[in-house]
């Protein structure tokens, strides 16, 4: 039973790593907020791949556990002595801790952003840890200047999508690449200058042809295994690789030694780690969302499942089946 400071509430649990059949619906209890934390009733939340790779077991965490790392939602408590936050303040969040698969959550109020109520909420729900990611990406491991030419994998995904809209808008030359033709037509509303369906043709001789064979100033890489390799090929003397996914799969391991001929350089951020001060999170975000409201970035939400049905949401994600941001919304 519900102890007198709990309520119970729905949430997506998982017991044992493994399929989309280990997401879990139950009743879940969830306390007041203690010192420093708020809790949030969820009204949307981003599914990205990182949900897939907790759930598998490929990242570690303790479990059972709740996953998810992005949300919009309603503060319903403040824990005692809290400035700053209220009850029935509208509010995003993005990161550590995992837990926002719930209808409601505790989370520390340092990760809890503050949102602009003109921008639809599953819009916000689904653009800040892919819109952080795309930051991190195209303006802090590596600077995109007007001039360059990127290549960008998966160019139609979540992260892809922003990366593409957002290089383009920085003055780059962008190729990019997705697994069909209806995805192609979405990589080009993007702004993809070129786009690629590397199920069928060759990504490295595309872009070879592209450069007249100089190579891309940077690769952002988030395929990782089935890649890699031809990504490498893809660079220009003195180019970037920006590894910072692996939807196919880990990438297998390289010598240093193959960084030589083209002085290449190699880097594998994860948004977490540039995120960590309250000032780079607000930064970050607050880019993130100027961006979104002047309509250089347009998040496009292509799928809606119910929170309740959060396998089907991993399921179609995995299978290569969804473009753009992914959001699940609570019943209640
Ligand atoms: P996406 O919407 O991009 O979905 C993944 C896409 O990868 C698929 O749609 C598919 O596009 C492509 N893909 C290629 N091969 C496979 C495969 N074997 N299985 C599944 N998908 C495949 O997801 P997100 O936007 O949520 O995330 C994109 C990537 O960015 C992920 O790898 C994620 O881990 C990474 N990421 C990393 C962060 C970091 O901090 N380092 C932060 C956020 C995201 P197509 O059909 O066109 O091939």
């Amino acid at each position: 039973a519900a102890m007198a400071d709990t309520k119970v509430v729905k949430a997506v649990r998982i017991h044992e790593t493994g399929g989309p059949e280990v997401l879990k619906w139950e009743d879940v209890e969830v306390g007041e907020p203690k010192e420093g934390e708020v809790r949030v009733k969820n009204k949307a939340i981003g599914v990205n791949f990182i949900d897939v790779y907790f759930r598998t077991g490929l990242y570690k965490t303790d479990l059972p556990f709740i996953p998810g790392m992005e949300a919009v939602g309603v503060v319903t408590a403040v824990g005692p002595g809290l400035t700053g936050r209220k009850v029935g303040d509208v509010v995003a969040y993005c990161g550590n801790p995992l837990g926002s698969y719930s209808e409601e959550q505790i989370l520390p109020a340092r990760v809890v952003l503050p949102v602009p109520p003109s921008i639809d909420f599953k819009v916000v729900a689904s653009v800040m840890l892919k819109g952080m990611t795309a930051h991190v990406l195209l303006r802090r491991c590596f600077k995109v200047e007007p001039g360059h030419t990127i290549l960008v994998h998966a160019a139609a995904g979540g992260v892809g999508s922003l990366l593409c809209q957002w290089a383009n808008a920085l003055g780059a030359t962008v190729i990019g690449t997705v697994s069909n033709e209806e995805k192609a037509a979405q990589a080009e509303k993007n702004g993809c200058h070129h786009v690629v369906i590397y199920t069928k043709e060759d990504f490295v001789d595309v872009v070879n042809n592209v450069t007249s064979r100089k190579g891309v100033n940077v690769v952002y890489d988030s395929v990782g295994k089935d890649t890699f390799q031809g990504s490498l090929q893809c660079l220009a003397l003195r180019g970037y690789m920006v590894s910072f996914g692996q939807s196919s799969g880990r990438p297998d391991p390289i010598p240093i030694t193959d960084l030589v001929p083209k002085s290449l350089f190699l880097c594998r951020p994860s948004l977490m780690h540039y995120i960590e001060s309250r000032d780079e999170l607000l930064e970050s975000a607050g880019e993130v969302l100027s961006l979104v409201s002047s309509g250089v970035l347009k998040v496009r939400v292509n799928h809606v499942y119910p929170l309740s049905e959060a396998a089907r949401a991993h399921a179609d994600l995995e299978a290569r089946k969804t473009s753009g941001s992914i959001v699940l919304i609570p019943d209640s």
